[in-house]
């Protein structure tokens, strides 16, 4: 089945609000096994929603739009339904007498324009919307074979909607499954991850692969579309064996896990404490941890020490080190570590020390040069990173990121 989106809405195009409802429903058809072939984006203009009504019709089996069902002027998609689908709009008492209950029921009383929205075609099967004004329909062409059906604007209408009225009725009979694994990676770049894997992703027809890229963080999706669930999971697992087989060191979960929820669930299945001393990421390693539930079982404090002064005071780094190497340094970082592991007696100490941006790097000590300082028994070690991304806070993520990996690359 081949379904395409028409998202309604001028304040769309403005900019004024994200459309979610794409994204949502996108997903939610593909793992419906549904295949979307194209999102539209068409303001609240009657003949141009008209144009991308009919020229969708050509090639896609199902239409969902979303929006300009209200009761406003504005709101016009279910007249440009009906007239490319040549049907016409008739009071429907059911909805209006529900209507009039629900405003009864608040005190207040219809206005002439909250008529409109129990006008309903003729043919519609309807989507009766519990949690809101306007109902959303689907409606066939009068062969019946391509339907459109229309849902509200606001999520969380449109999604209970789908979920609930519109998907039994229009994908009961959808036969395939699609079934999928999010891969993540980190330390590895797309271009690389995408050389690496490139006889893959060429030859792909099922199980398919897509890289998508974030700060730092490569993920992949590997899908299978087939008859029985089963053996699409299959296909899927092994595309990920051989996947893992090339560039497993990277690959820090396979099933669409932060890598901080990786790390911190390994150091508390393994009851090993941590501790860390931080400068340029200001606490952001201590928060991203704190995100996670049952943390505190092993981690004890995590100290901004952002001046020279701090880092002597709190963590016993030398003077001397931080004359000679400065204070974004190999030698620095390292003391760090071991300096804020002997405060709290953690089992792990780490460190963070680097120049965030946008200015105050030198040719030497760019912006991004970032060292991580690590001590975990007899382990000590620094990571030296760069990577600039023009942004502070970028940065500093990339570093929490990489303190994240130096550990878990290190238990
Ligand atoms: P209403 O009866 O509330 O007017 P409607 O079906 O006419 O519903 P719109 O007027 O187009 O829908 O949008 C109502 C609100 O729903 C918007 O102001 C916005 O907050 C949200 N909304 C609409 N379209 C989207 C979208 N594509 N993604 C996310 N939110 C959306
Ligand atoms: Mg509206």
């Amino acid at each position: 089945m081949r379904a395409c989106l028409i998202s309604v809405g001028t304040e769309l195009l403005m900019g004024e609000i994200v459309n979610t409802n794409a994204a949502w429903l996108s997903s939610h058809l593909n793992d419906l096994g549904v295949d979307v072939l194209y999102h539209h984006t068409v303001g609240d203009n009657p003949k141009r929603l008209k144009e991308v009504l009919q020229e969708s019709l050509q090639d896609c089996d199902i239409i969902i739009t979303t929006g300009g069902l209200g009761p406003t002027q504005d709101d016009m998609t279910k007249e440009i339904v009906c007239d490319v689908m040549d049907d016409e709009l008739v009071m429907n008492d059911d909805w209006l007498k529900l209507l009039h209950d629900r405003y009864e029921q608040r005190g207040r009383r219809m206005t002439e324009n909250n008529f409109k929205q129990a006008l309903l075609p003729t043919r519609a099967q309807i989507l009766w919307n519990d949690r809101g004004t306007a109902p959303g329909f689907i409606l066939a062409d009068p062969e019946g074979l391509k339907k459109i059906c229309c849902l509200p604007g606001p999520p969380r209408e449109m999604t209970w909607l789908f979920e609930e009225k519109a998907t039994p009725l229009l994908f009961s009979d959808v036969e395939d499954v699609l079934v999928s694994r999010i891969v993540r990676t980190f330390g590895i770049g797309e271009s690389t991850l995408e050389t690496e894997l490139m006889d893959l992703v060429d030859n792909q027809t099922d199980p398919t692969i897509a890289t998508y890229a974030k700060t730092g963080e490569c993920t992949l999706r590997i899908a299978s579309k087939r008859k029985d669930r089963e053996e699409a999971q299959k296909a899927v697992d092994d595309m990920i064996q051989i996947v893992k087989d090339r560039i497993g060191k990277y690959i820090y979960s396979c099933d669409d896990e932060e890598l901080v929820q990786v790390v911190a669930g390994e150091l508390m299945k393994r009851g090993i404490s941590i501790s860390s001393a931080e400068s340029c990421t200001g606490g952001m390693f201590a928060s991203a941890l704190i995100d996670i539930p049952g943390i505190s079982e092993v981690f004890d404090r995590s100290l901004v020490t952002y001046s020279n002064r701090a880092k002597m005071e709190e963590l016993g780094v030398k003077n001397e080190t931080l004359e000679k190497y400065g204070a974004v340094s190999e030698e620095v970082a390292l003391e760090m570590a071991e300096g804020i592991r002997r405060v709290s007696g953690s089992d792990i100490g780490i460190s963070v020390t680097g120049v965030a941006g946008p200015d105050g790097g030198t040719e030497e000590k760019p912006v991004g040069l970032v060292f991580i300082g690590f001590a975990y028994g007899d382990k000590k070690l620094c990571r030296k990173t760069f990577w600039n991304t023009r942004s502070r806070n970028t940065n500093r993520q990339y570093a929490v990121l990489n303190m994240l990996d130096v550990i878990r690359q290190n238990i």
